[in-house]
């Protein structure tokens, strides 16, 4: 699909370094407070936030047709709802304003739409009804099957016929910079059968990335792998926050419990489909050949360079996982596609996440029980103390960014940081 706003010549008024994840070609969408000002729907270029809201009330968005409730607002949710037609006439909107030729003369108002990144403080993009966690890495589901039961057959029978998920918590997911308290629960010790309760000893990130519904659908209805992509607005860094000593005693035979519900991380913009466009590729062989309902056509995956990097209380930072997106075996039309098959219904702002984006090498490994092959192989750190999983006072920072020639759309940081446990009051 062409989309004008994705031309990789257009060029900004507003300053824009070659490394930034934010030119004028990325415009999503997220909830930032301007100082002094209330929660509102802004875009970011550079290290700009712009306050999308101002604009309307500068009259920037004359002639589109949209509310202004669309922008003072909360969540995206009511952005979203106006549907693809809509939103991609607001990104082009704004599009236009932000360029050198600026046709509504919006720069004459750059000190009311504009303010530094620095300054804003930023929250949770969308109000999250229902979420998801896939499993659709290949290579992470290898790892694990090989880790816990079998190296022979290290993927479970189903595992190439369906993309695998389970329901999560989406109370829990908070926005980048939110502090994490170590989660407490039941743990088993090694040779023994008589449970313990205390902090985790084995607190864990999973590099994964989530796409948000940006249309309902009706119960019943089920979505193939060719409309699927018109349902997905966008998408998000997802740090999937895993227990792994609490995850091993409890999840038997459900699934994943309290390991995974304390928290989940995302970064604060939402990333459009359309701004995505350029970093379409095909996604892995599929065999053996999947059911009819889950085959597709076309470029689903997507080219997202995605890293993980601890960071000490001292501030050193050491990157551990350098892996990407094109490597999910299951795509996000294919998740969609089987979630929706026996008539399970979506709601703007539902949030499924891809399951722990693993590659082949271990550098590309997305978890902590990978990198250090469940504690036998402990990284260095730069401050000279080592990791088998998180420590108290680590941040956990995900960054993820497709590039394409000049051009760099990127996601920001999804960045979280591990505290003591809540002791009980
Ligand atoms: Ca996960």
């Amino acid at each position: 699909m062409q989309i004008e706003a994705n031309n990789p010549d257009l060029k900004s008024w507003v300053h824009v370094s070659p490394d930034s994840d934010f030119p004028i070609q990325n415009i999503p969408f997220g909830i930032a407070i301007p100082p002094g000002r209330t929660p509102r729907v802004c875009t970011i270029i550079g290290d700009k936030v712009v306050d999308l809201l101002e604009a309307y009330d500068l009259g920037l968005f004359d002639g589109v047709g949209v509310q202004r409730s669309v922008f003072k607002n909360r969540y995206i949710n009511e952005l979203m709802a106006l549907g693809k037609e809509k939103t991609r006439e607001i990104r082009q909107r704004i599009s236009e304003l932000l360029r050198v030729e600026d046709p509504h003369h919006a720069e004459l108002h750059s000190g009311r739409i504009l303010v530094s990144v620095s300054q804003c403080k930023m929250m949770m993009p969308v109000k999250v009804g229902d979420y998801t966690d896939f499993y659709s890495s290949e290579e992470h589901a290898t790892n694990v099957g090989t880790m816990f039961r079998d190296p022979e057959n290290a993927l479970l029978p189903n595992w190439k016929h369906l993309p695998v998920g389970y329901h999560g918590r989406a109370s829990s997911i908070v926005v980048s910079g939110t502090p994490i308290h170590r989660p407490m629960g039941q743990t088993i010790p090694p040779d023994s059968q008589q449970p313990v309760f205390g902090p985790s000893k084995l607190l864990d990130f999973e590099l994964e990335m989530a796409f948000v519904v940006g249309k309902e659908t009706r119960l019943g209805q089920r979505i193939s792998t060719e409309e699927a992509e018109d349902y997905i607005f966008g998408l998000v860094l997802f740090n999937d926050w895993s227990a792994r000593d609490i995850q091993k005693w409890e999840y038997v035979p459900l699934g994943p419990f309290l390991a995974k519900s304390f928290a989940s991380t995302v970064s604060p913009w939402v990333v459009t489909l359309d701004a995505l466009e350029p970093f379409r590729t095909v996604g892995p062989d599929q065999d053996p050949k999947v059911l009819p309902y889950l085959q597709y056509s076309g470029k689903k995956n997507y080219d997202l360079n995605l890293e993980v990097a601890i960071q000490t209380e001292n501030g050193d930072e050491k990157v551990v996982c350098n892996s990407n997106s094109k490597y999910l075996y299951w795509n996000m039309a294919q998740q969609l596609a089987h979630h929706t098959v026996n008539g399970c219904n979506f709601k703007i702002g539902d949030m499924c996440a891809s399951g722990t984006i693993s590659g082949k090498t271990p550098e590309s490994f997305g978890s902590m029980l990978e990198i250090s092959w469940k504690g036998t192989k402990p990284i260095q750190m730069p401050d000279g103390t080592s990791r088998k999983f998180i420590n108290d006072g680590d941040k956990v920072v995900l960054r993820g960014h497709g590039r394409k020639g000049k051009l760099r759309i990127g996601f920001g940081e999804a960045a979280g940081k591990i505290l003591p446990s809540n002791p009980f009051k």
